[in-house]
């Protein structure tokens, strides 16, 4: 049985004071042995987001990180610098880095590897397009991606991994996908993971959905066999996050 994993990535949003202030009203909303809860935040909020995560037993994640540790990459942050913020995860090639800044397949499966070596868990993002999906190769392009992602990795790091599925239509957009469609591309992501690796392994590994869950979404997605959690954007800075945390009610 796979503990689901609710990750809140806040992404260019809130000032440190603001962050602060959040996590200490959010963090104890959130905190509960059933779920693995991590809010990913900008680096400059590690330290006081902090103080309201490790109390609560909610894990600390960035949202990007290089694959090298020191060296002439102006503006970049690697794993040795994360070391004393008590960083646990770290969001890998979310489509916005794709899109905006050019991560290549390469550099994706470089930064998973260097987060597994530094002992963060990464939550590595794949999804299709709306024109791939309409052109039906949705299916082919997830394969394509959670292969080039997991190049090199042995199965027992595998296990560490937690792979997002974040249709980039459904991210920001107010439309989810449905049910359907997020459980059919999850599985078909297990089957890959299955053929990289092996059964046993792909059974280990969690796979989150992505794209405009909320509340009143969450439980219905998590129902699914194959969905183990959710990568929540939007929802995720306000208190709202903490409703798809206790989805149970
Ligand atoms: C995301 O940022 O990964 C995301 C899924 O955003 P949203 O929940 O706002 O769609």
């Amino acid at each position: 049985m796979r503990k689901k994993i609710i990750a809140a990535n806040w992404k260019m949003n809130k000032v440190p004071m603001e962050a602060k202030d959040f996590a200490a009203e959010l963090a104890p909303l959130c905190a509960t042995p059933d779920v693995d809860v991590v809010f990913c935040v900008p680096h400059v909020m590690l330290c006081p987001v902090r103080k309201s995560t490790t109390p609560n037993g909610i894990g600390l994640g960035v949202q990007n990180m290089h694959f090298d540790e020191f060296g002439a990459y102006t503006g970049e942050i690697s794993t040795p610098m994360l070391e004393h913020f008590g960083v646990t995860h770290a969001i890998i090639g979310h489509s916005e880095r794709r899109q905006y800044f050019n991560e290549t397949d390469e550099a994706i499966n470089k930064k998973t590897k260097k987060a597994i070596a530094a002992g963060l868990i990464p939550i590595v993002c794949v999804g299709e397009s709306l024109a791939q999906r309409e052109a039906n190769i949705t299916i082919e392009h997830l394969r394509i991606q959670t292969k080039l992602a997991m190049v090199g990795i042995s199965a027992t790091d595998a296990e560490k991994i937690v792979i997002a599925y974040e249709p980039i239509w459904a991210i920001g957009t107010g439309v989810v996908a449905t049910t359907q469609q997020a459980e059919e591309a999850c599985a078909s992501i297990r089957t890959v993971l299955a053929e990289i690796f092996d059964e046993p392994t792909a059974q280990k590994i969690r796979i989150q959905y992505g794209g405009s869950v909320t509340p009143d979404n969450a439980a219905d997605l998590f129902a699914q066999p194959n969905i183990d959690g959710a990568l929540v954007g939007g929802a995720s800075l306000k208190l709202d996050f903490a409703k798809i945390v206790n989805y149970k009610g």
